[in-house]
């Protein structure tokens, strides 16, 4: 006989609650996946109190017999059919058949359900049948628990208060409703709506409605596949970054998901359109061969493993990043601030209030910014939202430069502001990293060599690492004490700077703490001495040359953004200048 059956079986479910309850948003997920499962086209989640008070999911789904909607509460009932193709499905959701048993060991349920024949109605306390008796007949299934952790008062300390309960919710529900766009769902807590989709089927509305109008009109649309994923989504421009990596909505077969080589292909993909630390807006579906997802992760972690990463990787960094690339992305001057539809102070409130609390431990980026509702622009709904999406190729005339510092240009389009600075960075920086990149070396040979002093430790730190000045196209040997000669060097270093240049490369070099990565160094090289070598701000440069800069800048591969991901240029629109000024109403 197994231990199993030797423990009771409310013990066991009361174990098992530890583990499937953490926090009120866990009751949400799983009760709000049994909606799922159960195909309804509406769900309906009402808090009271951020759940610590009472939890109610209600569904249009398929709905129950008497035997199964009794069975629902036995530990190992599962009602799912068994597939081959629901492995990932079966594993993701491996606490299936005991999640509803664990619940209701812990606390007060009261289950209505009907499949259109029959309608039950169960009353559980502590893991106790009250009651099971017919139901008012409505094809659907409510779920409500209250009196959360009655029994185990130990356990009550670990929810959170009613901000962070319900934030943890909200999160929630967001992330399954962009994983299901056709099904509509609401969200109430104490009574008040904070989210609500229309189950359009349509992501982009989705996105809208969870986001707001000017994130779903800053998104871009991409979609690709190799031979085992198939990916699709949207993008955010980089003028909308996020301080977290909680908007990088990631789905694997329509299961919401966490994986941190995914986020890193999304992030590298934004490589210098964003400053490192900002995180975009991203909704991204994989679809792929359910074996290809790992399977022996927690369950309620939402985290998984992906056989086959590094081609997933791949994909993804390069979709995202040629969408970037084909994109108009210049951020105009004028703009709203974020504002969502339906979560609006309510959500305000909330995060206000968390933004001093702790952080979880596996989310140590947290950092909540409040988004406060600035001139709300009139919504208007939302059948076009039409993603901006021009040719690149466009010409900035010059017009003058202000503060010695911005280069005023315009075209048939607007008006644009250019930091001349992060311009020429830009520019100068695709240009070393080019350089950096090809396969033949040419040198110039110094005609007077170049003497380099340093500390002992730095000297060591160099010989040590010589080689990586020498594949350059160095050529350099020591020198007397502590001190290296150098006879020559590539010929991509700029005229007049060649002894400020090395310099900078060689306190690269000596600053190499991890291990040599060629890429990440030539990535710093280039945007080091593209910073070294470019116009300051507060110094005049001639007509002639801002011309120059600007025919270079909207050349390069990303013309919008410096190497540290800071914009290049900002623009107003005739559109937002006529309004400005009045000649056009609104
Ligand atoms: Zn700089
Ligand atoms: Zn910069």
């Amino acid at each position: 006989m197994s231990k199993i059956h030797i423990m009771s079986e409310a013990l066991a479910n009361k174990i098992s609650a530890g583990e499937v309850v953490e926090r009120c948003s866990s009751i949400v997920k799983e009760l709000v996946e049994n909606s799922i499962d159960a195909q309804a086209s509406e769900i309906k989640v009402e808090l009271i109190k951020g759940g610590l008070e009472s939890i109610k999911v209600t569904d249009n789904g398929f709905g129950m017999d008497k035997e199964d909607a009794l069975r629902a509460f036995c530990r190992h009932a599962t009602s799912k059919i068994l597939r081959d193709d629901d492995l990932f499905f079966i594993d993701t959701m491996g606490f299936r058949g005991e999640a509803l048993p664990s619940i209701a060991s812990v606390s007060e349920v009261e289950l209505k359900t009907s499949d259109g024949t029959n309608s039950t109605y169960i009353h559980i306390k502590g893991g106790e049948v009250l009651e099971n008796k017919s139901g008012d007949l409505r094809v659907g299934t409510t779920i409500t628990v209250t009196n959360l952790f009655y029994n185990t008062p130990a356990r009550l300390k670990y929810l959170k208060a009613e901000n962070t309960e319900t934030y943890n919710s909200v999160s929630l529900i967001e992330k399954l409703a962009l994983a299901h766009p056709q099904i509509k769902f609401t969200l109430l807590n104490n009574n008040r709506i904070i989210l609500k989709t229309s189950g359009s089927d349509n992501l982009l509305k989705t996105i809208h409605e969870i986001y707001g109008l000017n994130v779903s009109n800053k998104m871009l649309e991409f979609s690709s596949s190799n031979n085992d994923f198939d990916i699709y989504g949207y993008i955010c421009q980089p003028e909308i970054l996020r301080s977290n990596r909680n908007d990088l909505n990631t789905f694997v077969n329509d299961r919401v998901i966490r994986n941190s080589e995914i986020n890193k292909a999304i992030n590298d993909a934004y490589h210098t359109y964003k400053p490192d630390g900002k995180y975009p807006i991203v909704v991204l579906k994989i679809n792929t061969d359910p074996t290809l997802v790992d399977v022996n992760i927690h369950p309620t972690k939402q985290d998984v493993k992906i056989s086959k990463m590094q081609e997933l990787y791949d994909l993804i960094y390069t979709t995202i990043k040629d969408t970037l690339y084909n994109n108009l992305l210049i951020p105009n001057a004028l703009k709203e601030e974020s504002v969502s539809i339906i979560k609006d102070s309510v959500i305000a409130d909330i995060v206000t209030s968390m933004a001093e609390k702790e952080a979880k431990p596996h989310q140590t980026e947290l950092n909540f910014q409040v988004q406060v509702k600035k001139n709300t622009p009139e919504l208007k709904v939302s059948d076009e939202l039409v993603v901006n999406k021009e040719m690149k190729n466009f010409v900035l005339y010059p017009v003058g430069l202000a503060l010695g510092t911005y280069i005023i240009a315009q075209n048939e389009e607007g008006i644009y502001l250019i930091d001349q600075h992060a311009a020429q960075e830009r520019v100068n920086y695709e240009l070393y990293l080019n350089a950096l990149k090809k396969k033949e070396i040419t040198t110039t040979n110094l005609l007077i060599p170049i003497t380099i002093e340093l500390a002992a430790s730095d000297f060591l730190a160099l010989k040590e690492n010589l080689s990586i000045l020498t594949t350059m196209g160095f050529v350099l040997e020591e020198f007397g004490l502590n001190t290296f000669i150098i006879k020559a060097h590539p010929t991509w270093l700029l005229e007049g700077y060649e002894e400020e240049s090395i310099r900078k490369i060689i306190d690269l070099v000596i600053n190499i703490k991890d291990k040599f990565d060629p890429l990440k160094f030539n990535d710093h090289l280039a945007a080091t001495l593209a910073c070294k070598m470019s116009i300051k701000a507060n110094t005049r440069i001639s007509p002639e040359a801002q011309a120059e800069l600007l025919n270079e800048l909207v050349l390069c591969d990303n013309p919008y953004n410096c190497p540290h991901g800071r914009p290049t240029i900002i623009k107003f629109s005739i559109y937002d200048l006529e309004r400005m000024f009045k000649r056009v109403m609104n």
